[in-house]
């Protein structure tokens, strides 16, 4: 995901820490060629200037380049600033799926991957949390994605709300709650219908059912290879529903990584979990230190 900005920066970080001796201009010029190497995989412009701004600001003092190592502290002080980035202030923040049963609602674009990230993080709370799951489709126009959580929640051994034709999704909705708070069931996750692009329709049905459900939680999926385009969808499911945190699918493709850079920095909501193939266990948390070591290789 992050091999070509990971080589760019390599490229750059072994020149300065081979050089010793570092002054003002070299650091400066270093960080000329980390803004275009964070433009070249997709970072958002505000980010990439501000990322580069903040690093040169600390990386220019003389505590740094009159030191022993100037070059190796320059790559820390980016490591450091990279963890920010893609987490923000404060501690990486767990699901709020306390206080049964917890409604986990889902949100997306159709193709995003939300159906099978709903089946992923379900097998997850069941596997490692011990948590009771119910699964519920709201998607009635297309039959066949409410066939397709049927089908995956059986394959992880997760209940699906029986399917009743001719329920609207608010109807639905309502139904799940009665079955989770009737079945004992810990969490329930609606996966709400997803369309190819924003529209009122579809923001008008989401609004309905997070205004009946009072979800703990609301997820966003994105596609991580639609780079920039996956923060604007998130900035504007934000602003219409609300969402607490994303999950950024297809992190196992060859996209350029920006998404995940740009994230949190420009809506504020963390990127909670990250797909990584098809299978049911391709699901990871959103680990910073992990990405940001990945990143600096
Ligand atoms: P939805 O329309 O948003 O519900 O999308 P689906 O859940 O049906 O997923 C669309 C396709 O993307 C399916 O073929 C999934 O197997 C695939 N998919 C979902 N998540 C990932 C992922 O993290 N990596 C890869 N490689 N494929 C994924």
């Amino acid at each position: 995901m992050f091999e070509n900005l990971s080589d760019r920066l390599g490229g750059v970080f072994d020149r300065l820490t081979k050089q010793g001796a570092l002054s003002e201009d070299d650091v400066t010029a270093a960080m000329r060629e980390v803004r275009v190497a964070l433009l070249e995989a997709d970072v958002s412009l505000p980010v990439a200037r501000q990322f580069v701004k903040t690093v040169t600001a600390k990386a220019t003092g003389a505590s740094v380049t009159k030191s022993i190592t100037p070059g190796q502290q320059v790559v820390k002080i980016v490591h450091d600033e990279l963890i920010k980035v893609l987490q923000g202030e404060g501690e990486p923040d767990t699901l709020r799926i306390d206080n049964p049963p917890a409604p986990i609602l889902m949100v997306g674009l159709q193709g995003s991957g939300k159906t099978t990230t709903t089946a992923k993080l379900a097998k997850r709370l069941k596997d490692r949390e011990k948590k009771r799951v119910l699964l519920a489709s709201l998607d009635t126009n297309r039959p066949a994605a409410m066939e397709q959580l049927a089908i995956l929640g059986q394959q992880i051994g997760v209940d699906t709300l029986p399917i009743v034709p001719g329920e609207n999704a608010v109807q639905i909705a309502k139904r799940a709650k009665q079955q989770a708070s009737l079945g004992g069931y810990d969490v329930y996750m609606l996966d709400t219908a997803g369309r190819l692009h924003i529209d009122e329709v579809l923001m008008d049905e989401v609004q309905a059912v997070r205004d009946v459900a009072n979800p703990r939680e609301t997820l966003l999926v994105v596609d991580g290879l639609t780079g920039q385009d996956a923060v604007n969808v998130a900035t504007e499911f934000d602003g219409k529903v609300g969402i607490s945190g994303v999950v950024l699918t297809r992190m196992d493709g060859d996209g350029r990584g920006g998404a995940a850079l740009s994230m949190r920095a420009v809506t504020g909501k963390p990127i909670r979990f990250v797909g990584l193939g098809e299978k049911m266990d391709a699901l990871e948390t959103f680990d910073a230190q992990r990405v940001a070591g990945r990143i600096l290789g």
